[in-house]
């Protein structure tokens, strides 16, 4: 027997009409790429996503095709978000960091018929545009003022001008809500990027969920600030979130460095924010070189790569933000877990409580995990079995978009994530490697993540690595590559001594080796098989 319902299907454009009629006059407020800040509200983004949906009909867009975008976050970038994926089209952020042949890659695989852009990248655009020939039209996200006066592309449209010439009367139109809605592809550090493509099911179910108290805790009195990029798994779902709960949204644009960021929390009122480590440890090192504090910021969410703990306790107690470290990836929508104390640990010290918050934390509704072995045997959660960690549920992807072997995924009914963690007796998760990173000396794990941090909790440290270098009697060993800190001076040996009492004997470094930079991927996140290939070949001193 069914239930007696309503069968309405979950849709990306009802959230922006209820936005639109229940918070109309709630601000979007964005930095633009041309420079200055523009404002308007969730009542004026909702009819201006309506004339460009009207518009990509004009050009012929239909149900299914892929229209992409190379932005920046900002007000048109969230018109876009709507009006696209509105109309039953699909909406494929492109990521500008990416190396130009895994531009020409993704733009090609994901057959875009039309892309939008910012003026920021009008020079990589026309480089892009005579290797992407089923790109019909370039569309410029900007006003007539900054068109350029000539170009090379073959067919570039002027954003202001193709919504100026539609109107505003459009109906939302009804469909499954399984129907593809955008498209994101994962930057791999070896193979050609993937493309996870999300349902409008699957990202208002990750809407609800990530909503939560205990993942972003977002209500109508927030004004939310996404530093994570719209380019990369839809800013972690904001975009979608707050007009959810009715959250004021500010759009930090190309401005994404500390000063720039600082001044837009002030000046907007920010309560609540989110963002990778790298960010917040630039905004650390500024607020403390201005002997700055926030004013309205409280709460913060630091993910998509590990989060230094050193990093977790200067934002808490210096800058009284509650910071909370969360888990996921682009196969995941990418919200796995986040972060947040039981009542029963209230209870613990301080350090405790600590310990426990720098986890990746438990998991949000609608992500089951565990953890198994290389057999595939689940593993116990005691918090020290490490295992490869698996995930399922309805915002993870089965599959990527156009895969040579449909179903690959989730044979086991399962999706491999490629993290290596460990479970503890609460469902505290915590990140120990990514499977190819894991180090195994004398057939025992060792977490390069944990000595990593280690490294970066030292004050003459800036960034720090930690791969695995054969070694005839271990089978490998650890190295650790560390830049340090400008004008600081800091002795190999010194650093060696430093992990003495902090971890088993056995994990400390066999060496150390200091560089100018590390190696990153076009996300940011510390590219290890780049660094391996550096390091081919390293001997380590016998000792
Ligand atoms: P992406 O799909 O590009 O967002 O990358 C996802 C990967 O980033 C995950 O599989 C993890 O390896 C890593 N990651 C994300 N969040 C964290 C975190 N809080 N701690 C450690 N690694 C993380």
């Amino acid at each position: 027997m069914l239930g007696l319902m309503m069968n309405e299907p979950l849709r990306i454009a009802g959230l922006l009409e209820h936005a639109a009629k229940w918070h109309a006059e709630t601000e979007i407020v964005s930095r633009l790429a041309e420079g200055g800040l523009h404002r308007y509200t969730y009542a004026a983004a909702h009819l201006r996503s309506k004339q460009l949906a009207n518009a990509l009909s004009e050009l012929g867009v239909s149900n299914g095709d892929r229209v992409g975008t190379l932005a920046w976050n900002t007000h048109r970038h969230f018109e876009l978000y709507y009006g696209i994926s509105g109309m039953g089209a699909v909406c494929h952020t492109i990521n500008p960091r990416l190396f130009f042949e895994q531009l020409v890659y993704i733009i090609n695989h994901a057959e875009d018929r039309l892309l939008f852009f910012d003026l920021t990248f009008l020079s990589l655009v026309e480089k892009l545009a005579p290797q992407c020939p089923k790109v019909e039209s370039w569309v410029l996200m900007t006003g007539r003022a900054h068109m350029p006066e000539a170009t090379t592309l073959p067919d570039l449209r002027c954003y202001e001008d193709l919504l100026a010439a539609h109107t505003s009367d459009y109906e939302w139109p009804m469909f499954d809500e399984n129907t593809a809605s955008s498209l994101c592809y994962t930057s791999g550090t070896t193979d050609q990027p993937k493309g996870v493509l999300y349902s409008h099911r699957s990202t208002l179910l990750h809407s609800y969920a990530a909503s939560l108290p205990d993942g972003f805790n977002c209500s109508a009195r927030d004004v939310v600030l996404p530093v994570v990029p719209m380019f990369h798994v839809n800013a972690w779902g904001i975009p979608y979130t707050a007009p959810m709960n009715g959250c004021k949204l500010v759009m930090p644009g190309p401005g994404l460095d500390a000063a720039s960021l600082y001044e837009l929390y002030e000046q907007e009122g920010v309560t609540f924010t989110a963002g990778v480590p790298t960010i917040w440890f630039g905004l650390l090192t500024f607020m403390r070189e201005k002997k700055l504090q926030f004013t309205t910021l409280k709460k913060m969410i630091v993910g998509g790569a590990s989060c230094p703990p050193a990093l977790l306790k200067a934002f808490d107690e210096e800058l009284s933000v509650e910071i909370r470290h969360a888990w996921g990836m682009s196969e995941t929508s990418p919200l796995g877990t986040v972060c947040t104390l039981k009542p029963q640990q209230l209870n613990l010290s301080p350090d405790e409580q600590f310990a426990i918050q720098t986890k990746q934390g438990r998991a949000i509704f609608g992500v089951d995990m565990k953890i198994v072995d290389d057999a595939g045997q689940e593993l116990p959660h005691d918090g020290v079995a490490f295992g490869d960690l698996l995930v399922r549920g309805p915002f993870i992807a089965r599959e990527y978009f156009g895969a040579d072997q449909p179903g690959g995924l989730t044979a086991s009914g399962w999706f491999r994530t490629g993290d290596v963690a460990t479970i503890d007796p609460a469902g505290f998760m915590q990140i120990t490697d990514r499977s190819k990173d894991v180090i195994k000396s004398g057939g025992e794990w060792i977490s390069s993540i944990e000595l990593e941090n280690l490294a970066v909790g030292h004050p003459a440290i800036a960034e720090a690595a930690v791969i695995g270098v054969p070694h005839p009697k271990w089978s490998e060993r650890p190295l650790l590559v560390v830049v340090r800190k400008p004008d600081s001076e800091i002795s190999k040996q010194e650093l060696l001594a430093y992990y003495e009492g902090k971890v088993a004997r056995w994990w400390i470094p066999e060496a150390v080796e200091f560089v100018e930079q590390l190696p990153h991927t076009a996300t940011g996140k510390l590219l290890k098989t780049k660094l391996r290939q550096d390091f081919a070949g390293y001997e380590f001193e016998k000792r």
